[in-house]
């Protein structure tokens, strides 16, 4: 028995010396932990985010660097952080890094640990909501500014950072405002680092482009009959014929994913999200009458390297054919389809793009790893900047992180969130003092 108890003290000694991460974990290192578990107990959870406590903990905290700090208003009780370190050469294009300060809402019930409370587990897991989406990039900015001034680092380009509200919600009222007013042409930007997603690899991901959020409700009408008659046309028939037509379209898709041939994001996603048929009874529905019209409504998300009129095409000729009595109405649900000199809504990763070969060196440099840059399945506010044809890359630096945004118990490891901090150095280093070329 004694000796059981003494196996059982040492395995868990050496068990939580080896897999403890804070061994290494210096005092600085603590200090920016415990930053970033303060921000994460500010709850900015739609639907009533708490932006003022947040805006004035990261406005002590840029004041504490020291960065110029600004409070913006695009609309009331919204407010929009702007922080700036003036470069050397403040003629020269800008660098913007971006983050959004709201979060999605939680389900309490379904986390292991309260999701505003940050608890740090012994494996160094930081729980909370934001944790990966995306709090960490507010922190992370901050602190490796301020390592940078303590460093004695002077950046020839003027860097600002951007901690906006409502990215959650469409972001119309948070960086769609922000980027069509005066104080943003002022800064006269040149690229813009925003968010991206976890990586379960040892590979940082980057993403290019945001897939292009449209909606599709395709509206059937016919003649109505008696439930128990067979005839041609019945609504709610040429309503399923399309349904299985879509149906096939987004399996073909789906299979180009599944073989590997394509990422997520490089194929049309048309998923169903309402149906509408049917006339009610008081207890469902009256059961005895084919209805003369019925509505179907789908998500639908396009890569921007696809041209919407591919859709429309098959819409009209195979999906919803007037001849079949159906029609349809197919909108886009983000601001533009393309940037405002015509071209599509992504940023270069190759030559033609010297940011793009600046920030891959510096992560290199920083002893990171970059995968295949991607197109992100979802949307993003880089979308916004991509609209002035400013270059634009998602990223967040999580490697060997599993993807939990908007998911139950969202968490980030310790050393993951410090290693990023040292990234940014890098990468903002790099940026800001990059002389040219400068258009
Ligand atoms: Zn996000």
């Amino acid at each position: 028995m004694l000796f059981l108890l003494l196996l059982l003290l040492f395995s868990s000694s050496s068990s939580s010396s080896s897999s403890s991460s804070s061994s290494a974990i210096t005092d600085l290192e603590q200090a920016q932990l415990h930053l970033f578990q303060q921000y994460l107990r500010i709850n900015t959870s739609h639907p009533s985010p708490d932006y003022t406590s947040a805006v004035s903990f990261l406005s002590a905290q840029a004041l504490s660097i020291p960065l110029i700090s600004q409070t913006l208003f695009f609309s009331p009780s919204k407010p929009l952080l702007l922080l700036s370190w003036p470069g050397s050469d403040p003629s020269l294009p800008s660098i913007l890094l971006n983050s959004h300060i709201d979060s999605v809402p939680v389900e309490p019930s379904k986390w292991s640990h309260p999701p505003y409370a940050a608890h740090r587990d012994s494996h160094g897991r930081i729980f909370a909501r934001g944790s990966q989406d995306d709090k960490c990039l507010a922190i992370q900015y901050l602190e490796a500014l301020r390592a940078l001034k303590a460093s004695g680092f002077s950046p020839l380009r003027s860097i600002h950072v951007s901690l906006v509200p409502d990215e959650e919600i469409g972001g119309a009222d948070g960086l769609a405002k922000f980027v069509e007013s005066d104080e943003f042409k002022k800064l006269n930007v040149g690229f813009v680092l925003d968010e991206g997603q976890a990586s379960p690899t040892d590979e940082f991901r980057v993403f290019y482009a945001d897939r292009l959020p449209w909606s599709l409700v395709v509206k059937a009408v016919g003649s109505p009959g008696h439930g128990s008659r067979m005839y041609d046309g019945a609504a709610l028939e040429n309503l399923m014929e399309c349904v299985e037509t879509i149906a096939r379209f987004r399996d073909n898709q789906f299979d180009l994913v599944k073989a590997g041939i394509l990422a997520a994001s490089e194929v049309i996603s048309i998923n169903p999200i309402f149906m509408k048929a049917g006339i009610p009874s008081p207890t469902g529905f009256v059961m005895n009458v084919q209805p003369s019209e019925g509505e179907v409504g789908y998500d639908v998300r396009v890569p921007p390297t696809v041209n919407i009129e591919f859709l429309r095409k098959r819409l009209d000729e195979e999906w919803a054919p007037v001849i079949r009595n159906l029609t349809y109405e197919l909108f886009l649900k983000g601001p533009k389809l393309s940037d405002n000199g015509g071209r599509p809504l992504s940023t270069a990763t190759d030559e033609s793009n010297p940011w793009w070969s600046v920030f891959t060196k510096a992560i290199i440099a920083s002893g990171g790893k970059l995968s295949k840059p991607e197109i992100l399945a979802s949307t993003t506010d880089a979308r916004f900047i991509r609209q002035f044809g400013i270059p634009a890359l998602g990223f967040s630096p999580m490697a060997n992180t599993p993807i939990l945004l908007h998911e139950h118990n969202e968490h980030l490891k310790d050393t993951v969130f410090l290693r990023g901090i040292k990234v940014y150095e890098h990468v903002i280093t790099a940026l800001s003092s990059f002389p040219g070329n400068s258009s």
